[in-house]
């Protein structure tokens, strides 16, 4: 991806957060970050946001329908690994345009007692989406519900799904200073007419997770997502009460690492973070293993993470190209081909996706984890 150049013109939001911070000094990069995204009239979700081909980003069900068929496969065979209840939670957490849970639904027809038992749950605070979402399912299912957090579903056996979910809760930056770690803020320019990166003046709370400065150069970042990690805790307290397991897909790194990850996409462009919040995309890379670590905590089972690539070659997607591809034409099939390429391929995005399992203690092993 190539970078755009920054628009003149300030979003309604950025003249919003100069005003405040002048006022009141500068914020933290999850305040920004839930703001740029959640604001009710301006944030990204609720007012320009557009997933696929002709929007700002797409995501992997929006490039090949054998994605959501593969994990609806790998759903039905998670129900009968939680006992095949008679009645379960369906939860996909950010649906974006609703595609993921159509084609879940569209592949898991053939086993009827799934469907029938499914209670379908959208987990998505965007008005604006939601609608997209419901204007897809109200052919496959009629019964879907939608719900602004994961503890707005019912309790009870549950299978939960996220895609692209957890790269856009919030995250706080921490910087390797002279005198230690400081938090990265947004504050303004010094004519104060642009946001701009600043450093806290005063130490975090010893309480936070942040590694031992000795030996980490200057400059470095180190990232914490305290929303994921509540967000995480509360879906291990589901866990242990019903029988229950949840498949998160994002990209990430395996390791808890340094680095700035905070990346803002326009249009298939990356775009500087600061510029014209709301009217980008602003996500970060998910730290895999401090979701492990929490998962294991709180008791729950973890599998994975495992590369999105052999996850689903795992899953049979040599197999789904193949039956899709049988009577098609030359051109039809290059696009299966070629879109399944693009969600497995290795230097696509078959690496950089990963994909993990967290589950209630004492269920039989996921499939698709090796
Ligand atoms: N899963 C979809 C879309 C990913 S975009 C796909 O793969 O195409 C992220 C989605 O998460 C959007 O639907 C967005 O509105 C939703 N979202 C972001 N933050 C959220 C939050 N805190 N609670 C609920 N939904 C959220």
């Amino acid at each position: 991806m190539t970078s755009r150049e920054a628009p003149k013109r300030k979003s309604p939001l950025e003249e919003r957060l100069i005003d405040m911070i002048k006022l009141k000094g500068p914020i933290s990069i999850a305040d920004y970050m839930a703001d740029a995204l959640g604001h009710p009239h301006d944030g990204y979700y609720n007012s320009g946001a557009s997933i696929g081909a002709d929007g700002d980003f797409i995501t992997a069900p929006e490039i090949s329908q054998i994605f959501g068929e593969l994990i609806g496969a790998w759903l039905v065979e998670a129900w009968r690994e939680i006992g095949s209840p008679k009645s379960f939670n369906l939860i996909e957490l950010g649906p974006g345009r609703g595609v993921l849970m159509a084609d879940i639904l569209r592949a898991a027809q053939l086993r009827r007692g799934f469907v029938d038992a499914a209670n379908i749950w959208l987990v998505e605070t965007s008005g604006r989406l939601r609608h997209e979402q419901q204007k897809r399912l109200r052919a496959a299912e009629p019964d879907v519900q939608w719900a602004d957090t994961l503890d707005d579903a019912p309790p009870g056996p549950s299978l939960i799904v996220a895609n692209e979910f957890f790269d856009c809760l919030p995250i706080r930056q921490f910087q390797k200073t002279q005198v230690g770690w400081r938090e990265r803020l947004i504050g303004l320019t010094s004519d104060e007419q642009s946001l701009a990166f600043t450093l806290d003046k005063t130490p975090p709370p010893p309480n936070l997770p942040l590694p031992d400065p000795l030996g980490i150069a200057d400059g470095k970042i180190f990232e914490i997502s305290e929303a994921t990690r509540t967000f995480i805790a509360d879906l291990c307290a589901r866990l242990s009460e019903s029988p229950a397991r949840a498949l998160i897909i994002d990209y990430g790194h395996r390791r808890a690492g340094l680095g700035d990850t905070l990346q803002s996409v326009r249009n298939h462009a990356f775009w500087p973070p600061l510029e014209a919040p709301g009217s980008a995309d602003l996500t970060a890379h998910v730290d895999f293993e401090a979701i492990a670590r929490i998962a294991i905590e709180a008791g729950a089972a973890v599998d994975g993470p495992v590369p999105q690539g052999e996850f689903l070659n795992r899953l049979g997607l040599a197999l789904r190209v193949q039956t899709l591809s049988r009577g098609k034409s030359p051109s039809e099939r290059e696009d299966i081909e070629g879109g399944a390429h693009r969600i497995a391929g290795p230097a696509q995005m078959g690496e950089i996706f990963k994909v993990l399992c967290v589950s209630s203690s004492g269920l039989p092993s996921p499939a698709g984890f090796g």
